[in-house]
This record gives C-alpha cells, structure tokens and sequence, in this order.
C-alpha cells in the first residue's frame, strides 16, 4: 500500500531529479522551444516541495491535489497545466484514503494521462509528454521499474518524430532529429517513482 509519505517521496524526488536536469531540459527545449522547459519546472517543483513541507497532507489524494494546483499557478509554460492536471486528476482520482494501493494509483494515473491528451489535443507520436507517459502508464501495473524504463524508452522515441503539437510544431520537419524536452522530464519524474519506492 502506498501512502501520502510516498507520494511526498516522489515528488521530492521528482523535484531534484528536474533540479540536476535543468540545465539538460533546457537545452532541449533550445532547438525546438523556447529554452525554458528546465527552468519552468524547477520553479515549479521547487515551489511543490515547499507546500508539501508546509502543510503536510495527510492523504495520497490531498498530496497529488496540492502538487497539482501549485504546479497550474507556478509554470508560465504549456508544462504546468498539463503536468498540474495530471497530478491534480490523480489525487481527486484516489479520494481521501489513507492509504491506496499500487493498482489504484496505476488507474488513476492512467486515466489522468488520457485527460492530459484531451486537454492537450496530444497522442501518442505526436513528439510531446505523452509518448513517455502512455507507455509508462500501461508499464506500471507491472512495476515501477518497469513503469520507469517505458518512459525512458518512450523519451527517446520521440527523437526522429516531427513535432505535431507545442511550439515544436512551428517547426515542422525542423522539429526531427530531436528528444522532446517533456517526454525527457516525464522520464525522470516516472523514474522519481521507482527511487520512492525504494529502488
Ligand atoms: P512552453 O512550450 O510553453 O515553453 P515548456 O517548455 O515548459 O512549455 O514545455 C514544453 C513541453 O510541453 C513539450 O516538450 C511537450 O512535451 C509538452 N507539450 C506542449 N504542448 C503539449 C500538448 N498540447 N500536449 C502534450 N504535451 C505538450
Ligand atoms: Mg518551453
Ligand atoms: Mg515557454
């Protein structure tokens, strides 16, 4: 079972995994973007591990529904709606149990990730966050680790996409030949969960 002290490890852990990154995501997001995805989220998660310290939720749900709003209000960027709802669907998703468990949250999680394609008008392919979070959502019933290696995958696949929604797709054909810097931040921010869970 998992409860809100996992779910603070992961998001502490996804914040420092973004905050050694930063520099890496940025320069992702140079040729493609607007050289910002590195700095956006470590405001972001930075901000999301200051709230989580200050007020201490309880419950897994009231955890990812904090995480959530505090990454809508803090990054300017395309990033911070999508990964907000995606944290804040989850935590609605999983209710004020003190505890759920794992298959839960892979459910929830899943269909959170399917709410950020509709919100985003994103699938698979598409060269952007999802091509690492879809896999890595069908992985995680299986495990963490499992979960973490799809996302990974799923990143790097994104390299010889071209770019069909974002600011990449201003680019066009431009846009192939390079790693999308959200599928590379969702990779570290699934891999977080394997390194909460103790390995
Ligand atoms: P911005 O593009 O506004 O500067 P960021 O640089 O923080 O925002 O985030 C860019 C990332 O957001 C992209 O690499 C892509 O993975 C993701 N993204 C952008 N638009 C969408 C969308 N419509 N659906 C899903 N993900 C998207
Ligand atoms: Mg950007
Ligand atoms: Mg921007």
């Amino acid at each position: 079972m998992l409860d809100a002290g996992f779910f603070r490890r992961w998001l502490t852990a996804a914040a420092a995994a973004v905050d050694r990154e930063a520099e890496r995501l940025t320069e992702l997001d140079s040729p493609i973007g607007d050289a910002d995805h590195g700095s956006n989220l470590q405001r972001g998660f930075a901000a999301v591990v200051t709230t989580l310290d200050q007020e201490a939720p309880a419950t897994p749900g009231a955890v990812l529904v904090l995480a959530g709003r505090q990454l809508i209000s803090t990054v300017g960027g395309a990033s911070g709606p999508l990964y907000g709802t995606l944290l804040r669907r989850t935590g609605k998703a999983l209710g004020e149990a003190a505890e759920v468990s794992e298959q839960d949250f892979a459910d929830a999680l899943k269909e959170s990730v399917e709410a950020v394609g509709r919100l985003g008008g994103a699938a698979v392919g598409d060269k952007t966050m999802l091509d690492a979070l879809v896999p890595a959502v069908d992985a995680l019933a299986e495990s963490f680790t499992a979960a973490a290696a799809a996302a990974e995958k799923g990143a790097e696949s994104t390299v010889p996409l071209q770019a069909r929604k974002g600011r990449a797709s201003y680019l066009g054909e431009r846009s192939i030949g390079h790693q999308d810097p959200g599928a590379t931040s969702s990779a570290l921010i699934v891999t977080a969960l394997a390194e909460a869970a103790g390995g």
